[in-house]
């Protein structure tokens, strides 16, 4: 019994105002409601429509849930694998902020048995993992390493978001891991990242090709936002002339997420996983 090839396909389905970290200390409930504007209600039905017979992983940002139930609901029925983003995005390393975070999310998770977890800015600290597993996680994908690599970290699995080695030897990767400039010029190169497939776009799809004929499965990203346009309000716009950097995110990836799925088999990462554990206990 051999694991077939595909890509893993994840959508960390977060506002759009979450791309700033200015936003981060906003604790009022309604005011970030109200930045939302009713966009990531508005996206769920043509994102799913979008993703058709295929199924992805939808990692959901807590608050989301608490605004808008119907949106978990639609993501199920759906037939998609249903994980949690965190509750409210920013940076999450600090292990107590993590453990209220995770707290905050616990009821929704609970009942919609919720297994993976994918860290805001897929950065994760050591203890982050005790907690995950703690809380009844079975996965994680919360940080960037070559595909194919597949890490147990306590009692939770880790399965990376996808990077290229385009040259130096491969090596032991461990979670916890940061993507630092320095793994970049290390020859390192993120391109499960929705920032490099804003960048590159089409072009990824050599890579991925090349990945698949190597037995590997790719592990990607992509956010509401790209998929469906937020509307390009005036807050918008300033946020983005100070911060121009962001703006692969926000370019449209409809296109090549409609190409991708003609062209590859896709699957959730939960699936891919039962399916590794299945054939491992099975040797
Ligand atoms: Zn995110």
């Amino acid at each position: 019994m051999s694991l077939s090839p595909r890509v893993l396909l994840s959508i960390d389905y977060e506002p759009v105002f979450a791309l700033f970290r200015h936003y981060d200390k906003l604790t009022d409930h309604e005011q970030r409601r109200n930045l939302d504007a009713g966009f990531t209600l508005d996206a769920i039905d043509p994102i799913l429509e979008q993703l058709g017979d295929s199924k992805a992983s939808i990692y959901l940002v807590g608050e989301i849930a608490g605004w808008y139930p119907e949106v978990p609901e639609k993501i199920v029925a759906a037939g998609h694998e249903l994980g949690l983003h965190c509750h409210i995005h920013r940076p999450l390393i600090n292990v107590k902020e993590l453990a209220e975070d995770l707290r905050a999310s616990a009821v929704w998770c609970q009942q919609y048995g919720i297994r993976g977890y994918r860290a805001p800015m897929v950065g994760i600290s050591e203890s982050g993992y005790e907690l995950l597993g703690d809380a009844g996680f079975l996965y994680s994908s919360s940080i960037y390493a070559p595909a194919g690599t597949l890490l147990q970290k306590g009692k939770v699995w880790e399965i990376p978001v996808s990077t290229l080695k385009l040259h130096g030897k491969n090596e032991e990767y461990i979670a916890p891991r940061d993507f630092s400039f320095n793994l970049l010029f290390g020859g390192e190169f993120p391109y499960g990242s929705s920032f490099s497939i804003g960048l590159m776009g089409r072009r990824l799809f050599k890579i991925i090709e090349q990945e698949l004929k190597r037995g590997l499965s790719p592990v990607i990203i992509l956010h509401p936002y790209e998929l469906v346009s937020p509307g390009i309000s005036s807050r918008l716009t300033r946020d983005l002339m100070r911060n121009p950097l962001f703006l692969p995110f926000l370019r449209d990836k409809s296109f090549f997420l409609a190409e991708l799925l003609r062209s590859f088999p896709v699957s959730p990462l939960g699936t891919y996983l039962e399916e590794t554990l299945k054939i491992r206990t099975a040797r």
